[in-house]
């Protein structure tokens, strides 16, 4: 054993008089105990070391383990986690001496939990439990928010959701000149609910909704405004783009069978109508909300199943017929 080697050699080399004496007294064959008990007393520092560092191995591990729960679990927890850092630092600098790390991590830990390790390592645990109740209130919240936020309908953005995210548009401290706004309204839907009835109605809201989904990207914004009218939010999308969204909708929706798979009833075609308006060409939320509307009050003038993009002369030919329309 590695530690027996300097024992004996001192013994041998007789450097230590009361040592090799008591080494020769041990007899041919001592025994580890015997040997241990010879190197505790005349070579102590060895096996304070030992303690030191098996201390030393226990606490670095130890810590290493809290910083990484820390970590995983609560970054406004960044300053325990940093003197935890600083601290498991100073532990792993080989330099220092092992005693001076440990009367120093004793120190710092101490002086951080207002009492002794054992009650650090409890107030740990408490902060890491604490984050993960935050953590779950948390998940609780989202899921709240975005009950208040869906149209149980359609899981389409509700109108609350829309308000917010139009409102955010002019927000945007770029200016609004990038986003677009197409609102859709399903045509002649009350025959729906009179043909059919209301069940069907609200099926073929859900078929619309659906339809809609699957033709635009996942990111973009669809929503239900409101009975069956939808709304599409573009952002950094030119006019161009927006139209030919706009038609995509449009088509799609009327290519799409509307038929009773068990009694074979055909409800016939759904389509919409559309109004464009850029948010450039509205200073508000509500007036660019206004303004395709308007957009779309022509698009239902023109025959319905097209689209209309706002332009100021509608609001002149409009306007008054528009105002009765909403009333
Ligand atoms: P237009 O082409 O001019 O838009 O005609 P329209 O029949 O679609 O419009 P109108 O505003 O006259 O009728 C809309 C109908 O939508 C009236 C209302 O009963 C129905 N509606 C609104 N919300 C719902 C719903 O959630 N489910 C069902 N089934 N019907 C709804
Ligand atoms: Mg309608
Ligand atoms: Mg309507």
């Amino acid at each position: 054993m590695p530690r027996n080697y300097e024992l004996v050699y001192e013994a041998l080399n007789a450097s230590n008089a009361s040592l090799s004496r008591e080494f020769d007294l041990l007899g041919r064959a001592p025994g580890q105990d015997q040997l241990d008990a010879l190197g505790k007393k005349h070579f102590p520092h060895h096996h304070r070391a030992n303690v030191v560092e098996g201390a030393h191995t226990k606490i670095s591990s130890e810590l290493a383990g809290m910083l990484r729960l820390l970590k995983q679990e609560q970054s406004s927890l960044e300053s325990y986690s940093k003197l935890l850092g600083e601290t498991y630092h100073r532990i792993s600098a080989k330099s220092a001496s092992s005693t001076d790390i440990l009367t120093n991590v004793v120190g710092m830990l101490s002086n951080a939990t207002g009492d002794t390790m054992e009650k650090g390592k409890v107030v740990v645990e408490h902060m890491v439990e604490r984050a993960r109740e935050m953590e779950q209130v948390k998940l609780e919240l989202d899921e709240y928010k975005r009950i208040a936020n869906t149209d149980p309908l359609t899981r389409l953005a509700n109108r609350r959701a829309f308000d917010e995210m139009l409102s955010r548009i002019y927000d945007d401290s770029r200016g609004a000149i990038y986003h677009s706004l197409i609102v859709a309204d399903i045509d002649h839907f009350k025959k729906f609910n009179d043909t059919f009835g209301h069940p069907v109605g609200d099926r073929v809201l859900g078929v619309v909704a659906a339809v809609m989904k699957s033709t635009l990207r996942k990111d973009v914004f669809i929503s239900r405004t409101g009975g069956e009218e939808f709304a599409v939010v573009l952002h950094d999308t030119s006019l161009d783009v927006t139209t030919e969204i706009a038609e995509r909708i449009r088509r799609a929706v009327k290519a799409t069978p509307l038929k009773n798979q068990k009694t074979g009833v055909d409800y016939g075609p759904v389509t919409l109508s559309l109004g464009i308006c850029m948010a450039s060409d509205a200073e508000s939320a509500e007036e660019l909300y206004n303004k395709a509307d308007v957009a779309l009050y022509a698009a239902k003038n023109s025959g319905r199943n097209c689209f209309q993009v706002y332009r100021p002369e509608l609001n002149q030919e409009f306007e008054k017929n528009w105002m009765l329309y909403k009333s």
